[in-house]
């Protein structure tokens, strides 16, 4: 080769490599001015399009996160005239992937290797560079049909695959930016949120705070009055001068006045319950002692709802170590309950025996019965069973209280219930150890 001849092939060489860096720069300096990552890629498939003198290009890019490897997160096309968008085929895609190497198809519908390559007439030649990643494959940008209907060259696989390797990290640091100050975005968002749910919470805990405070500050001050009617309506009831229909007022307003302090305890206890103050003062109890005591209590209130209460007791002694206010207080709001929830019939039956290592008390009545929907709910606190069974008033926390004391006393309470037959409530203490 004569030395002008080398001369020229060098001359010819550099010229191609400033070439290269005056296309590089270019894309370079576009890129650092735009914001996207959209943005982004139109700019590189209309620079390639230019690299490479053809008329339409697509990036198609692959997610990662996905199980199937080839699928495609971000399609972006351009063209240089108004041709219909061509689709880089799946298989293409695959193709690529697998092989890591540049498919440049100038006869496509005559090409070996994919004989089922192109549908469309309007494809007369492809050029595929795969877009790579610290190794890793993240998609294709593919350019269509050389203009003036040329054949797209070893050259111009070259130049593309240049184009590629310096334009796939750019894409993918738009992408991961884009990607961060989404969960930047994500993750404020979701600070804001926590906060305002902090502050809702903090809210709603002053809102109960204030609502149990009035509760019990009115419950006790409705007790003294109550006391003091219940007071006077002993005493007048003692006075030698006064008439019978007299004497039955005055017991209807001792019972009730002392109806209401039932109510009131309940309130009062379940309020200590929820800022768990409540105590419990255990001792000795006699079982069959109590219910006596009870239905001593409620005598006045079965007699005025024509309730009939019978007994079945066991023959043993039962003895139990149990806080005895407590067990009243749990035994009247059962027996209240089967009243209240009985219609015709009011009959009440309460039974004591022993199962296992506990002492059973169960209160069995034929009322209104409870549905297998309600009968998990009905210890809830304020839960009352669906209205249009009964009109019978109530707060909804009798049971509440019932179920919290037999769980200081490491008891519980079981349900059996049937609607329109009946329901029966069993407390159930653990026997007291018979000391040795
Ligand atoms: P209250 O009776 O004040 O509504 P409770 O906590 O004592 O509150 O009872 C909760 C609910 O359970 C009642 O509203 C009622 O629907 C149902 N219930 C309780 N005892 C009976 C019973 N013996 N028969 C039928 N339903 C009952």
């Amino acid at each position: 080769m004569s030395r002008i001849s080398v001369l020229e092939k060098e001359n010819a060489e550099l010229k191609r490599s400033v070439n290269e860096l005056i296309m590089l720069n270019d894309l370079a300096r576009t890129i650092n001015a735009l914001g996207d990552s959209e943005e982004i890629i139109a700019k590189i498939i209309q620079h390639s399009l230019k690299a490479v003198n053809g008329e339409q290009g697509v990036i198609t890019l692959i997610d990662k996160e996905s199980n199937d490897p080839v699928r495609t997160l971000v399609r972006s096309m351009s063209t240089t005239g108004d041709q219909n968008p061509i689709h880089l085929k799946q298989f293409l895609l695959g193709w690529i992937d697998k092989n890591r190497v540049p498919l440049l198809v100038n006869n496509p519908r005559r090409d070996e290797r994919f004989p089922n390559l192109v549908e469309e007439e309007s494809i007369r030649s492809i050029l595929c560079v795969p877009l790579i990643v610290k190794s890793e494959f993240i998609g294709v940008l593919a350019i269509y049909n050389k203009k003036e209907k040329a054949n797209f060259t070893e050259e111009d696989m070259r130049v593309l695959s240049i184009l590629a390797s310096h334009s796939a990290q750019i894409i993918e640091n738009a992408r991961l930016f884009e990607r961060e100050q989404e969960m930047k975005m994500k993750q404020l968002k979701l600070q804001q949120e926590i906060h305002f749910r902090k502050e809702e919470a903090k809210r709603l805990q002053e809102l109960n705070e204030m609502k149990s405070f009035f509760v019990s500050s009115v419950s006790h001050e409705l007790k003294t009055p109550l006391t003091s009617i219940k007071m006077f309506a002993e005493i007048l009831e003692t006075q030698p001068n006064i008439i019978s229909d007299q004497r039955e007022y005055l017991q209807i307003i001792y019972h009730e006045a002392e109806r209401l302090t039932r109510l009131i305890n309940n309130v009062l206890d379940l309020t200590k319950i929820e800022y768990k103050v409540k105590e419990y003062n255990f001792s000795i109890v006699d079982v069959h002692d109590v219910i006596k005591t009870v239905l001593q209590l409620m005598q006045y209130q079965f007699k005025m709802n024509e309730c009939i209460v019978e007994t079945s007791f066991s023959r043993e002694d039962f003895i139990i170590h149990a806080d005895q206010d407590a067990v009243i207080q749990a035994i009247i709001n059962l027996l209240a309950n089967a009243m209240k929830y009985s219609s015709d019939e009011k009959r009440i039956l309460i039974r004591t025996f022993t199962k296992d290592s506990f002492v059973c008390i169960r209160v069995e009545d034929r009322g209104i019965g409870i549905s297998e929907e309600d009968v998990h709910k009905i210890f809830d606190p304020f839960y009352r069973a669906s209205l249009k069974q009964h009109s019978a008033g109530g707060a909804g926390i009798g049971l509440t209280l019932v179920q919290h004391i037999m769980n200081a006393h490491n008891g519980k309470i079981d349900v059996g219930s049937k609607l329109g037959e009946g329901s029966a409530f069993t407390l159930s203490f653990p026997l007291k150890e018979r000391e040795a």
